[in-house]
């Protein structure tokens, strides 16, 4: 039995964070940077990918900086192969890009309903498919995919809580079909992160979901990124196929 256990695989290891450029997958990139690891900063626009790669390496470790639509594969695809050509390996990756286009159901149209669905489900899709076939040569990897306590149902977010729960089904089917080949796959559900998504919603709504949270308080990227952390690391060796609830005790899936 080893006696050994920490987060050292991640010292060096090849990350790569969709979305990334602020809120939650910019926690989890600088997370793993503290950690060591070269990180992949991801986002749809390349000039905030850029400014958050260029603080990131502050920290002493080496980033890539790349806009990449989720939602086109071929992007997806063009992402993964450069991490790759620079690096010769990705470790882990982490599907955390997302949006939100709320509204009643009734007065839902088909588009809204459709880019939620193309960025935060089709797009998780796209990022592992793209890198499985990097990683099944190395025999080893992690995915973690960002799903949300809104995967339970959320009145109002009938396409959010649908793509959300989808990547949990998602999840549980690749983390069993990608076992044999090393690769460990789990999500991570989040509550209330303050992130700029959440600081759309109003405040006096914001003051009451936060009172309804057991801990008493929003949750910070951090509070997400640092299970991220665990689920990469060798510390989790034998988990896969599995979400964390990440979210100050709140009742929810
Ligand atoms: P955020 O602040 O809005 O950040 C999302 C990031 O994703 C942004 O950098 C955004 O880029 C990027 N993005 C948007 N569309 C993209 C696309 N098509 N391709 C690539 N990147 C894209 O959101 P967040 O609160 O950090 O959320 C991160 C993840 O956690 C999401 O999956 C979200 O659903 C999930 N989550 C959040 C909460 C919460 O309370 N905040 C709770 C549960 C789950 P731009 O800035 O350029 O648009």
């Amino acid at each position: 039995m080893s006696t050994k256990y920490g987060l050292e695989n991640l010292k060096d290891a090849v990350v790569v964070v969709t979305g990334s450029g602020r809120g939650i997958g910019r926690g989890i990139a600088e997370c793993f940077a503290a950690q060591g690891s070269k990180v992949v900063i991801t986002d749809i626009d390349h000039a905030t990918a850029a400014a958050t790669a260029a603080e990131i390496a502050q920290m002493g470790v080496e980033t890539l900086a790349m806009d990449c639509d989720v939602s086109k594969y071929e992007q997806a695809e063009a992402l993964m192969n450069k991490a790759v050509e620079k690096w010769g390996k990705i470790d882990v990756l982490v599907n955390n890009a997302g949006i939100t286009q709320d509204g009643l159901f009734l007065r839902m149209k088909p588009e809204q309903w459709q880019k939620v669905i193309d960025i935060n489900l089709t797009g998780t899709y796209n990022c592992a498919h793209a890198v499985v076939n990097h990683m099944r040569k190395a025999r080893k990897g992690a995915i973690i995919n960002i799903s949300s306590i809104a995967a339970g149902g959320n009145p109002g977010q009938a396409n959010y809580s649908a793509s959300k729960a989808g990547v949990l089904g998602f999840t549980y089917a690749l983390g069993k079909e990608l076992a044999p080949m090393g690769i460990r796959v789990n999500a991570v559900a989040p509550g209330f992160i303050k992130t700029p998504m959440t600081d759309k919603i109003p405040d006096k709504i914001r003051e009451q979901m936060i009172a309804a949270i057991p801990l008493k308080r929003a949750g910070e990227p951090d509070d997400i990124a640092k299970v991220i952390l665990f689920l990469a690391s060798d510390l989790a060796g034998y988990v896969t196929a599995q979400c964390v609830h990440v979210n100050g005790g709140l009742a929810g899936l």
